[in-house]
């Protein structure tokens, strides 16, 4: 393929120019121009934080000799002709600004060499100026080097963060696109080291494994391919007790590409609702395809954002696979490297499932590591579980022992109160309503503390005096806690009457303690239970937000929460001190 300019209405049909935002920038618009020419590896060098160097080197179908200089040639671009072809565009590039932009900032050696080429040849240009240009030995492909990042641009060299961070940005986007192409093999080099290498072999979950470890490859369910109208989409969703909090276990492409949809992000989220504590986001890599022609990627300079033409299709699509996959959870697919060796023993502590690695991973880099499942700014970290019952974890100071029920029914209840104080309780509509069948005096109940309960979340139609059918309910409420809790507060808001209240404030009280009851009740139907086996990372997600708690020491019913033996304690037991 030969790199013609784009002419003058082309160019100006499209949007603002290619912006180089930082390091990453460049590695993303190298990886697609590599992947554009049909590369089978890509490897990415980088030195502090990209600032010093970025080098890509792919096996490619290469640039051809003589238009080394064009590549770098601002609207010079091998993929699109003509204004029709925007309309259709499949390549990640078709500016022909990226490497233009690029080398304005930066000294670039590029070297290429064409499947039939007997010699490479090379150029080299500093801040835009071409220095020098000739012929070597290379392999068959391209090398791009970016030398020296904003070395002109002061202003934007002093909004960057630390190269430490820069470079995990790259970590990060080097591991999303190795995950969308496992048929290439991507290796990433910091600072000499290698960070990641996947095998190319084809398979998703290979990738998964090495770029995020086995014990989430493993927990990943597949979503088949599904088609729906235009709309294609296939690819990986975690079981709801694998999460993060972080949203970055999301990943997302359309037709290839990189991108963000807060439209998306939304369905997913909204199929997790219901299995997920708050906060605490789940793996999710969807992989879409589109008829080009249904999406504009000119919206955004970076191309990070597209627009849907029908932004309803593809949202029903993505909730009926997630949720699909969910109802059906039918196991992984993915086979351990290694035989487990391992299994837990029940009524003990449960350690955290070692990592088992053989040689055909490498371990996943720091970056994807530090938080897979387990983002804890607590102080607590998790050891295990006793008897299904409770959570021991170990702090700096000592060993610290907490009821699992009562725990996270003081972290419900506080965030009931909470989104109740800033008017944000939320109703949970039920796809099955469920039938309540009610006495007299519970129905005489209902009808007298309607507006409560609406504002709690309950919705409900009658049927007669004695049967109603709930409709919704409060948001925090586990779905199959619901009559107990319905019955529970209708109980209780039966019994209670205010004996003469002499003041107003008398009033207000007991009103707060009647709603408090109310919050109670459904912190308690809406809590992890005894018995129920957790992972590590949900014991850790949980204490996390334990330790936000205002009155973290008892449940909303006055159960003790914790208990805590320091090492100290452990120390003059044991004769030490
Ligand atoms: P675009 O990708 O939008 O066309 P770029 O500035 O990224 O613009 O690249 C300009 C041109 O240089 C491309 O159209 C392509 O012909 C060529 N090119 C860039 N990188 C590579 C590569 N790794 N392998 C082969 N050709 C490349
Ligand atoms: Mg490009």
């Amino acid at each position: 393929m030969s790199i013609k300019v784009l002419d003058e209405l082309v160019s100006t049909k499209i949007a603002a120019g290619e912006v180089i935002e930082r390091p990453v920038s460049v590695v993303k618009e190298l990886i697609e121009n590599a992947l554009d020419a049909k590369a089978t590896t890509v490897e990415i060098e980088m030195e502090k934080g990209g600032f010093q160097l970025i080098r890509v080197t792919d096996d490619g179908n290469g640039i051809a000799n003589g238009e080394l200089s064009l590549a770098l040639t601002r609207h010079a671009t091998s993929k699109i002709v003509s204004v029709e072809d925007l309309e259709n565009i499949n390549s990640f590039g078709f500016r022909g600004e990226a490497l233009a932009s690029i080398s304005s900032i930066s000294n670039i050696i590029l070297v290429s060499r064409e499947p039939d080429a007997t010699t490479a040849s090379y150029i080299v240009a500093h801040s835009g100026q071409l220095i020098e240009s000739g012929y070597q030995s290379s392999k068959i492909g391209t090398s791009i080097s970016v030398e020296n990042l904003f070395q002109n641009v002061p202003a934007r060299l002093s909004f960057m963060k630390s190269a430490a961070s820069e470079a995990r940005r790259c970590t990060t986007l080097v591991g999303q696109y190795a995950i969308a192409h496992p048929e290439v093999s991507f290796k990433l080099f910091r600072d000499g080291n290698m960070i990641l290498s996947t095998p190319g072999d084809g398979r998703f979950q290979d990738v998964i494994a090495t770029v995020w470890g086995i014990d989430i490859a493993e927990q990943m369910l597949e979503i088949d391919f599904v088609t729906l109208g235009d709309v294609t989409l296939h690819g990986f969703a975690s079981r709801p007790n694998l999460n993060r909090g972080r949203k970055d276990g999301q990943v997302l492409f359309v037709n290839n590409r990189l991108i963000e949809s807060q439209a998306i992000s939304f369905a997913i989220a909204d199929c997790y609702r219901e299995y997920m504590l708050k906060g605490r986001y789940p793996f999710v890599f969807l992989f879409l395809s589109v008829k080009p022609n249904q999406i504009d990627v000119n919206v955004h300079p970076t191309k990070a954002q597209v627009r849907f033409r029908k932004e309803q299709e593809i949202f029903s699509i993505v909730q009926k696979s997630i949720n699909g996959m969910l109802a059906s959870d039918v196991g992984s697919t993915y086979e351990r490297p290694l035989k487990q060796d391992y299994e837990p023993i029940v009524g003990e502590l449960i350690p955290e499932q070692p990592r088992l690695l053989d040689n055909r991973y490498v371990a996943p880099s720091s970056d994807f590591a530090q938080d897979p499942i387990m983002v804890s700014a607590s102080r607590f970290e998790s050891i295990g579980q006793l008897d299904t019952k409770y959570i021991v974890a170990k702090s700096d100071d000592g060993i610290y022992l907490f009821d699992q029920h009562a725990t996270h029914e003081r972290i419900v209840f506080e965030n009931i109160l909470a989104s109740r104080d800033k008017g944000e309780l939320l109703v949970q509509g039920l796809l099955n309503p469920i039938n309540v069948s009610l006495d007299a005096i519970q129905f005489e109940t209902l009808t007298k503390h309607h507006e409560l309960l609406v504002n709690y979340g309950f919705n409900w139609d009658d049927f007669g005096e004695s049967t109603i059918v709930l409709r919704g309910i409060p948001s925090d409420l586990v779905e199959s806690e619901v009559t107990n809790a319905f019955m529970e507060i209708l109980g209780f808001l039966a019994g209670e009457e205010i004996s003469n209240p002499t003041t107003e404030s008398q009033t207000e009280l007991f009103v707060d303690h009647q709603e408090r009851q109310i919050v109670a009740s459904l912190a308690c139907h809406g809590s992890i239970r005894a018995g129920q086996k957790l992972l590590i990372s949900e014991m850790d997600a949980l204490l996390d937000q334990f330790e936000r708690a205002n009155y973290p020491k008892v449940c909303p019913h006055g159960r003790p929460t914790s208990m805590f033996l320091s090492t100290l304690d452990l120390d003059k037991k044991f004769g030490r001190a």
